[in-house]
């Protein structure tokens, strides 16, 4: 097996920069090579064990080794005339000539059941072999004085020795304790503060002249100036301009003037024109970052966090607003609702007036004296009922409750560890995954966004100010990720919120752990780009059959005028077979030209300038396009496909701009350059051994990502097949520019309904959605912590940043983190994760999300804050990754031993009290049952019969989905539903949502006289059971009894009975929870996806794998070893 091609995920390997010129940061050291301070070994759950040979674990650290294609650009055949496609009467059809001047490419079925658990368990279907034999994973822990080149010099004196977090009582505003959230910035007409929609920009602030100061000293590369602390000497919607004083300052370079509001482009900056080939396109990278870098002058900062100022104390006792930052969706809220019985979380009784006790509250965690509940011993082989009867909450941090009110939404930003280690040491004793898994562009109902010429940074690290700083007095502020003393601008004194003058602590910078900034035009490179679409749709024979062209022209007609975007959007089209078919949809034409290009060795543009079109201004010539295209290729007999041509014509049309790419495919690629060929062998599906062709088969796609990643092009793919296509080498292309892969496996527009009506919802809400262009995201960590592994679709420009060409809300991330240095000295550490991108209407904004945590000292406390989904979320990750790197068998011997090690590490560091039994404290009650459910996973399942291709898009899921869909695919929910009653329903917006509870995925849990729902995610089985109450059958379904079941029924008929309703409401509040459209199948005894359906039954054992008792006993033999 090949598997070089994955070495490095997501290009943290050796970067194909556009062209010859590689990106030095990009690079990516050899194992064992140090290289600076940022990457330490780790603890890492599945390398740990794994033999030395089979591959470098979890994160791969290779450089990036191309593998040679299995059909490495093979000539396909160059076709001397151009065929007409019947029946394309409406459109004019041009012969080309030989190719004008032209550039060359830029680049070069389930198993039986069983019945449930027997007396004696099978042989564990894990390798037992020696894992974690040595734990000799080198000790990152640096000593505290490597890096320090300063001793740590506090900000204050000695004297300073108060309490941290404003010990003395906020006598600034003595109520704002009590008080509810501050008034709402809409209160503040005038101000640049808004709480808006999200894709509402924020109110425009005119231009002003800009008066910064230009920094002394060495300056990164690209820096001309910085201008972070700027002075506005007046600023109309503040109201009266300040009264202090104007720190000192020197005025900035007059060029600086104008600022960034309207959609009209400013000029270009001289550094910034042109996206050359082999050039990064300006506005996301690193400069643009180190261009505002301002440079520490002062000595290093201090690393203490321990003293915090006592002036001014009021920004923190000013309860804080909304729960960390935006409220949830209704029903998301709902969805999080605390469970009443064992709760997850360990709350610390609130000791005292919040941060001014931290110190003293965080002391008090000392686990000695109490145990909390998330401790709670549990014995898991006499427990069975473990899950709760609702979805899971995320844990809370355990900080004091003024930090935590302001604390970022765990849906947006989440830690695996909700108390971070001391020292990497004693993480490596817990055995468990440190890392953070983030959905940072996810759609928010409220999102304060600030419009302001002045951004507040750190200047020594660029963390942008937030809740979690200190200020030691008016005029100074403390970074709490570098802790260097920073000056307060002139500008921030003023608060647009309160209207009033000295409290930077209340602005809304500082209130808010979730802030959108619109940035000024310091922060773009070149004019922001417009929002560009361009879609590249099979019409080969194969594509044609699938009917999908219908749908797809149908919804674009219908949501034209709904594509995100200003009066610059352009779009363009581009169809392909064996050839290349252009559209040319200049204004003025009477109906859209199509343009062969049969030349696909050697593709170009036939006439450049027509064919990305100003949507306002050709809107009718596109709709006409659109309603012609279905019918342009009804009677095609061309079979072959073209897609790697039409790729590379696709990337030289969005290279000027950048934009969005989106791909339909129906079949595998097999002429021309990227042609693939199929590698699955149907008689192995259901292997029980190491599952092959995982990776890549060729390096195309992977390198064609990277120059589009270069250029600010992002590809999404749409793979609509029922045939193999190769998703491990076709996902690349999504993969590596920050697209989205989407996936209709069988799709037909007669056989299969159920996915027309999912491609239909998934195309409203793709074309609809928010996006991001040209956008970057950093990950910023308190000093001491490192960020080493990135998963998700994106390029990692380099040690802290990731590129993404465009962003979209439906994008989760995860990150690895190490320990570096010991956080003996801190009591919290922050996380800041800032996006940077240009909104569809042209505005460069910065999203930035801060999370704070505590820090502690003890195994007992570490493991009292673990999230154990948002470890199974990450652990999905890095299995995914060591599939590709190592084996199947690797990634799933690892997973069991995650549970193995960090179990057996609780038994031995933790428990007091020797006791029998297989213990787990109960946070991590569910570990086991996760981890089986992984293992029983589409993409991680051994021995049941299983597609390549759903086995490849699960694991891009499991990926690229927000913890909380990914959580769904991995163990679904179960509930029965012909009994749902209004007891403990929900009410939104006067709908009455039942609540049913949460049922064990075991057939103990199925009753033939019931009907059950399954909530898999993406898609939701209803099983109506054979005696199924006649009530259930008549009120909800509409037939009469069980045998009158329609066997494709994948919509629940609108009867205007009580059943109906709550059924459809209860249905219709899960799919209203996620972006995408859960498809829903009904499902009877004699149904095809009944075995699907039964396969989910995590807890049940089946041929090929353990039942959950027997995975326990397993998981207990091997930890009394
Ligand atoms: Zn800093």
């Amino acid at each position: 097996m090949s598997t070089a091609g994955f070495n490095s995920q997501n290009g943290t390997g050796q970067a194909y920069a556009n062209g010859p010129s590689q990106n030095p940061v990009g690079l990516q050291p050899l194992p064992g090579v140090s290289y600076g301070m940022t990457h330490q070994p780790t603890y890492n759950p599945m390398q740990a064990k794994a033999p030395a040979t089979t591959g470098t674990g979890l994160y791969p650290s290779g450089p990036y080794q191309p593998v040679h294609p299995v059909s490495p650009y093979q000539p396909g055949p160059t076709l001397s005339s151009y065929p007409a496609p019947s029946g394309q009467s409406l459109l004019t059809r041009p012969l080309i000539g030989g190719p004008p001047s032209h550039t060359p490419p830029q680049s070069s079925s389930p198993g039986p059941r069983l019945p449930p658990a027997q007396a004696t368990p099978p042989p564990p279907a894990v390798s037992s072999s020696s894992y974690y034999p040595n734990p000799q994973q080198p000790q990152p822990m640096a000593p505290a004085w490597q890096y320090s080149t300063a001793p740590p010099p506090m900000g204050q004196p000695t004297s300073m020795s108060v309490p941290p977090r404003g010990l003395v009582p906020n006598n600034v505003n003595p109520a704002a304790s009590s008080t509810p959230p501050p008034a709402p910035y809409s209160s503040a007409p005038s101000a640049h503060v808004s709480h808006s929609v999200t894709q509402t920009p924020g109110p425009g602030m005119p231009s002003t002249s800009l008066h910064g100061y230009t920094q002394p000293g060495p300056a990164p590369p690209p820096m001309t100036h910085t201008a972070p602390h700027a002075y506005q000497s007046s600023r109309a919607p503040y109201g009266s301009p300040p009264t202090g004083p104007p720190p000192t300052m020197k005025p900035t370079p007059p060029h600086t003037g104008s600022l960034m509001i309207n959609a009209t482009p400013p000029p270009p900056k001289a550094d910034g024109t042109v996206a050359g080939n082999g050039q990064q396109a300006p506005n996301s990278y690193n400069h643009v970052d180190n261009k505002m870098a301002g440079l520490p002058q002062h000595g290093p900062p201090g690393r203490h966090l321990g003293h915090y100022p006592s002036l001014p104390p009021g920004y923190q006792n000013t309860s804080a607003t909304h729960n960390a930052g935006p409220p949830m969706h209704p029903a998301m809220q709902a969805a999080t609702q605390p469970y009443t019985q064992a709760p997850q979380t360990y709350q610390q009784p609130p000791g005292g007036p919040g941060p001014a006790q931290l110190s003293p509250s965080l002391a008090a965690l000392s686990l000695q004296s109490s145990t909390p509940e998330a401790l709670r011993v549990v014995n898991l082989l006499q427990e069975r009922n473990l899950l709760p009867p609702s979805p899971m909450p995320a844990p809370t941090p355990c900080l004091p409750q003024d930090l935590q009110k302001i604390n970022c939404n765990p849906e947006v930003f989440r830690s695996t560890l909700t108390s971070i280690p001391q020292t990497q040491s004693l993480l490596n004793k817990a055995k468990m995954p440190l890392g953070l898994l983030l959905h940072p562009f996810k759609d928010l109902s409220q999102l304060p966004v600030v419009t302001s010429s002045t951004i507040v940074r750190c200047r020594s690290c660029r963390t942008y100010i937030n809740p979690f700083v200190s200020f030691l007095d008016q005029r100074r502020w403390k970074c709490n990720l570098c802790y260097r003393v920073n000056d307060v601008p002139e500008e921030f004194m003023y608060n647009p919120v309160s209207r009033s003058y000295g409290e930077p602590h209340k602005r809304p910078e500082v209130q808010n752990a979730t802030i959108e900034f619109i940035a000024p035009s310091e922060y773009m490179l070149r004019p922001p780009q417009p929002a560009v679409y361009l879609f590249i749709l099979d019409v080969s024979h194969n594509a044609v059959e699938t009917g999908y062209l219908h749908v797809f022209c149908q919804s674009l007609l219908d949501n034209i005028n709904a594509l995100p975007g200003d009066s610059r959007t352009k779009v363009g089209f581009i169809t392909f077979d064996s050839t290349i078919h252009f559209y040319n949809l200049q204004e003025g034409l009477s109906q859209p030209q199509m343009l062969i290009v049969s030349d696909i060795e050697d593709i170009f543009l036939p006439t450049p300038d027509s064919l990305l079109v100003n949507l306002n201004e050709c809107k009718e010539i596109v709709q006409d396009l659109l309603k012609s295209l279905p019918n342009l290729f009804e009677k095609t007999m061309e079979t072959q496909s073209a897609l790697g041509s039409a790729l590379q014509a696709a990337f030289k049309l969005l290279s000027p701009t950048g934009g969005r790419m989106s791909i339909f495919q129906t079949q595998l690629p097999n002429l021309g350059v990227g042609a693939l060929q199929s590698r699955e062998d149907p008689n192995q599906r259901a292997s029980a051994k190491d599952i092959q062709h995982l990776s890549p088969a060729t390096d195309f796609y992977k390198k064609l990502a990277l120059d589009c990643s270069g250029q600010q092009v992002a590809v999404d793919l749409f793979l609509l097949s029922s045939q193999y296509c190769d998703l491990a080498s076709l996902g690349c292309i999504s993969r590596y520019s920050a697209g989205s892969v989407y996936y209709y496996p069988s799709y037909h527009h007669q056989h299969n309904p159920a996915q027309v009506e999912c491609f239909q919802k998934d195309l409203k809400r793709y074309l609809t959605r928010k996006i991001g262009f040209e956008a970057v995201m950093r990950i910023r960590c308190t000093k001491g912590l490192s960020i080493h592994t990135f998963h998700g679709n994106f390029f990692v420009r380099s040690t802290d940043l990731l590129s993404l060409p465009n962003v979209n809300p439906d994008a989760g991330f995860a990150v690895q983190m190490s320990i570096e240095e010991n956080l003996v000295d801190m009591q919290v550490v922050s996380f800041q994760a800032a996006l940077l991108y240009t909104s569809s209407k042209g505005e460069r904004r910065i999203r930035v999300h801060t999370l704070c945590l505590p820090v502690v000292n003890s195994l007992s406390d570490i493991f009292a804050g673990a999230d154990v989904q948002a470890i199974t979320g990450l652990l999905a990750c890095m299995a995914v990754d060591r599939s590709t790197t190592a084996s199947l068998s690797d990634a799933r011997d690892a997973m069991t031993n995650a549970a193995i090690d960090s179990l057996t590490s609780f038994r031995q560091s933790v428990l007091t009290i020797q006791q029998p039994g297989l213990l787990a404290p109960a946070c991590l009650r569910l570990f086991p049952l996760f981890i089986l459910a992984l293992l029983k996973q589409k993409a991680f399942r051994t021995g049941t019969s299983t597609r390549l291709d759903d086995r490849l898009f699960a694991m891009c899921q499991l990926k690229y989905q927000p913890l909380v869909y990914a959580l769904l695919m991995i163990h679904p929910a179960l509930y029965r539903v012909d009994d749902l009653s209004d007891e403990g329903a929900l009410n939104i917006n006067d709908r009455t949502i039942p609540q049913p509870r949460v049922l064990q995925l075991s057939v103990e849990k199925l009753s033939r006289e019931a009907a059950f729902l399954m909530d898999a995610g993406t898609v939701m089985y209803l099983w109506i059971g054979r005696n199924c109450h006649p009530n259930f059958l008549t009120q909800v379904l509409g037939v009469p009894n069980y045998a009158a079941v329609p066997d494709n029924l994948y919509l629940l008929p609108e009867l205007d009975t009580a059943e109906s309703q709550r059924t459809r409401a209860f249905i219709g509040w899960l799919r209203d929870q996620r972006p995408f459209f859960p498809s829903l199948h009904v499902i009877r005894d004699e149904s095809q996806l009944k075995p699907t359906f039964m396969q989910n039954m995590i807890e049940d054992r089946t041929e090929s794998a353990l039942s959950y008792y027997e995975f326990l006993l397993h998981l207990q033999q091997q930890i009394s070893k």
